[in-house]
């Protein structure tokens, strides 16, 4: 099934400025290829993609919206919050990028010093010269990858399964920020807060304590999960009369099963989504 003329816009992606091995201009085109009329960004942490992204977008004619993803930890478990709509250079989203790139350089020491001391050294000046445009902003994927160089572990999974998932024996939270907090700076920013991927939350715990919390919408349209998932999450969505948002979570490489495009919204929600960050650029 592929309707040319349908209004698609990807929401979920990450660039080389985080853990996707695409930069900036290589999704623009891709995005252009698979006839894509809108993306947002979504590194991790990070707005460092849009300096470039900004101006290549109006060029290829695609409706880029600012977006993030914002790394959250709750009781030890990690949640992803997307953030949507906010103007580039708000000063309450890149002060809060600031400390999460700290949060990191601390955590991945921690992390790093871990692994050395289960005899698998990786030297952090490495890694960065490795991953040059992510160097600010190093995260668990780019260890894995210097683990599989290094032949300590044979993929990602073991790499993960192993040694650095969440509660596993390297890993480190270092100091995390709470979903509250999170959620507090985008909406200073003037925001939309959505609840990533609910989809791979299987606690149901913890799925009702998001629920209950000040989101404004939640990512119904996940990666290549088929119709019949969404379904639940649509329903949430509606009762809720919070935003339905979607997209692939393409990482380029990384997650080389995950296509751009594979999941997207329509014209409306795009346009809504727009819409806001247009007033936000006005104020
Ligand atoms: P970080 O933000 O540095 O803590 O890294 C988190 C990222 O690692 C997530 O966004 C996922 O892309 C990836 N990740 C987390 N858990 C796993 C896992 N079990 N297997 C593969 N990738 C994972
Ligand atoms: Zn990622
Ligand atoms: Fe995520
Ligand atoms: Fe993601």
């Amino acid at each position: 099934m592929h309707f040319m003329n349908e209004f698609r816009a990807d929401l979920h992606c990450h660039s080389s400025f985080s853990d996707g091995s695409c930069s900036p201009k290589q999704i623009l085109a891709l995005a252009k290829e698979k006839g894509l009329a809108g993306i947002s960004i979504t590194d991790h942490d990070t707005l460092s993609a849009y300096d470039e992204a900004i101006p290549l977008a109006k060029e290829a004619g695609i409706n880029l919206l600012p977006g993030i993803e914002f790394s959250t930890d709750f009781k030890g478990h990690s949640i992803h919050v997307l953030a949507y709509s906010f103007q580039v250079s708000n000063e309450h989203i890149t002060k809060f990028c600031q400390k999460h790139h700290l949060r990191r350089e601390e955590r991945n020491q921690n992390i790093l010093d871990r692994l050395a001391k289960h005899h698998m050294p990786i030297k952090y000046e490495e890694m960065k010269a490795t991953f040059p445009l992510a160097s600010d902003n190093i995260g668990r994927p780019h260890i894995a990858y210097m683990m599989q160089q290094k032949g300590y572990v044979k993929d990602f999974d073991e790499a993960f399964k192993k040694y650095i998932g969440d509660g596993k024996a390297c890993h480190s939270f270092g100091k995390p920020f709470t979903i509250e907090e999170t959620l507090d700076v985008i909406h200073q920013a003037n925001g939309y807060a959505i609840i990533a991927h609910p989809h791979l939350i299987r606690n149901k715990k913890i799925l009702n304590h998001l629920l209950k919390m000040n989101f404004d919408g939640i990512e119904v349209f996940y990666a290549t999960f088929p119709p019949h998932h969404n379904a639940e999450w649509i329903k949430i969505a509606q009762q809720k009369n919070w935003i339905h948002t979607g997209g692939s979570d393409f990482h380029g490489d990384f997650k080389p099963t995950l296509g751009l495009g594979s999941s997207w919204v329509g014209e409306e929600t795009f346009h809504m989504l727009e819409k806001k960050y247009k007033q936000n650029c006005e104020l």
